[in-house]
């Protein structure tokens, strides 16, 4: 069943996404070479509560982190913990709060330090992609113009989109219908309806598309070993066009 949202849960909503957007500001400032993952996590826990917020995913079927760190060719669900941070790296730090019963939901790409051309070429076009897929959530249009958006804009520059895990409505329960895929055909798919509100969230890899999960149950990483790139924002449908709840704003 999809959860179409009234305008004033979707502001509450936004308070939600407030509190994403701000840690993720805090987490992107403490991203350098040395930090550990676990640090990182330390960070936004505090700065969850700090707001009065719940971190969405402790506990999320069992996930021990608050937020989900991964490095490199880790795609998305690594598991905050000892390991530091190298010059170079790719962290994406994937962060859901929960403000009076309403969860936000956004990650960033952060290198620590320069990460070079491709890997500067990849962040780019994962954050263009998220663009392209956030202009398309706009009532009338389908889940296929926004999932083809996302996949031509990383296709164009010579990178692959994860296909087996995807974005998804977001309200109530950190998980819900629709499921909104990174790839997809023009004018195919669910049509788009004011009040649903979408966790759009390109995976982009700099190899192939493929993936593989690593014996934590949880780390995805990609199959060829190449890097991996991934934002997200918390977006309403409304009759003005897309509204990013995880902006900040
Ligand atoms: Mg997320
Ligand atoms: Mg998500």
């Amino acid at each position: 069943m999809i959860a179409r949202k009234t305008p004033s849960e979707i502001e509450r909503m936004r308070r939600a996404g407030r509190v994403v957007a701000e840690t993720l500001r805090e987490l992107a400032a403490a991203v350098r070479p040395g930090v550990t993952t676990a640090e990182l996590n330390a960070i936004a826990e505090r700065e969850i509560r700090a707001r009065g917020a719940i971190p969405s995913f402790k506990g999320y079927r069992g996930f021990p982190g608050s937020i989900c760190t991964s490095l490199n060719g880790e795609i998305v669900h690594g598991i905050p913990g000892r390991r530091r941070v190298r010059k170079g790296d790719l962290v994406k730090l994937d962060c859901g709060a929960i403000v009076d019963g309403f969860h936000g939901d956004a990650a960033v790409t952060i290198p620590a330090g320069d990460p070079g051309p491709e890997a500067t070429a990849l962040i780019d076009a994962t954050r263009r992609a998220l663009a392209a897929g956030i202009a398309e959530a706009r009532p009338g249009r389908r889940l296929g113009d926004l999932g083809a958006a996302v996949q031509a804009v990383a296709e164009s520059a010579g990178f692959s989109v994860v296909l087996e895990y995807v974005g998804h409505g977001i309200g109530r329960a950190l998980h819900e219908e629709p499921p909104v895929p990174n790839h997809g055909v023009r004018g195919k798919g669910m049509r788009l309806e004011e009040g649903l509100v979408l966790a759009i969230e390109p995976m982009v890899n700099a190899g192939g598309a493929e993936t593989r999960l690593l014996a934590d149950g949880w780390t995805v990483v990609t199959a060829d070993g190449s890097l991996s790139a991934h934002f997200e924002h918390t977006v309403a449908v409304t009759s003005e066009g897309p509204l990013i709840l995880t902006d900040g704003g």
